[in-house]
């Protein structure tokens, strides 16, 4: 891949030729094989590709929740050797949050348990990311008072409200019935024109990844291995010939071998 010339922002997140293995005493096997890419800050950064071919084993090594067997992954230039505040989590399950506590209270626990922030801190900037996410209204319920679309804006709000350098999602509308997934959508990139946080996000909807992304790393089936690279296009060219293009473009390139 390209190195960046001088003067070009570095990456944040570089994932270079890592392949993925999961052992045990009678079989290995290889979840992807030697992938790079580069993140960097403010990319909506889709990981794009079939069922199997490692997209949550990825998402995971960049985590810090397992160890490549080859190549290497860092942030911000630093070695990811374990999970840390600096890479939050949201995840597909709608139950992440804690049910005894209000949408306050989860959004604040995560900021004082992990010794980020004092009790008064927490408060504040939770309210702050409650707010990003539209739900100050909503801030003194109970999750199961809430819609799955909102229980879901809690959970980003709370990995938001930690500042990581990069949210990582994987398939988390995979559950959502079109409407329900469709809004989400949408409140995404809102938040995101907002906030301009980096974002690592997976899907093996073709149509997802357009919509929600900036770049679009194609991976084919297992082991995962890059297939190519893309510009997605920006939202106001939603609808047009140029979606149905890139769709087409990369049907082709998930299809042939
Ligand atoms: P994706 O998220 O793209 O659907 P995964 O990363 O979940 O794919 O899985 C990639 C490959 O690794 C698959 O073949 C899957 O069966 C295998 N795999 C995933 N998790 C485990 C595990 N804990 N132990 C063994 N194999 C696994
Ligand atoms: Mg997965």
């Amino acid at each position: 891949m390209a190195e960046a010339s001088p003067g070009v922002t570095s990456p944040l997140l570089r994932v270079q030729g890592v392949t993925l293995q999961y052992k045990t005493t009678d079989y290995v096997v290889t979840a992807t094989h030697r992938v790079d890419f580069d993140v960097y800050p403010s990319d909506r950064y889709v990981l794009l590709g079939p069922s199997g071919c490692g997209k949550s084993t990825l998402l995971k090594a960049i985590g810090g929740y397992l160890t490549p067997s080859e190549g290497s992954i860092s942030l911000k230039g630093r070695p990811v050797r374990a999970p840390g505040p600096d890479r939050m989590m949201v995840f597909q399950e709608f139950d992440q949050l804690l049910p005894w506590k209000t949408v306050q209270e989860n959004v604040t626990f995560a900021l004082t348990a992990s010794g980020k922030l004092g009790a008064a801190e927490a408060r504040d900037r939770a309210g702050y990311y409650i707010e990003k996410v539209g739900l100050q209204k909503f801030a003194g319920n109970y999750p199961h008072m809430l819609s799955g679309g909102m229980k879901q804006r809690v959970a980003i709000a709370r990995g938001m409200a930690m500042e990581p350098d990069v949210l990582l999602m994987d398939e988390p509308y995979a559950a959502l019935d079109a409407l329900t997934r469709r809004r989400m959508q949408e409140e995404l990139l809102t938040l995101w024109d907002d906030t301009r946080f980096t974002v690592l996000f997976v899907t093996h909807s073709i149509e997802e990844a357009i919509r929600i992304g900036t770049r679009i790393l194609l991976l084919s089936p297992h082991p995962g291995q890059v297939k190519a690279e893309l510009n997605s296009i920006p939202p106001e060219a939603l609808g047009t010939a140029a979606q149905a293009e890139l769709e087409t473009r990369i049907n082709d390139m998930l299809f042939t071998h």
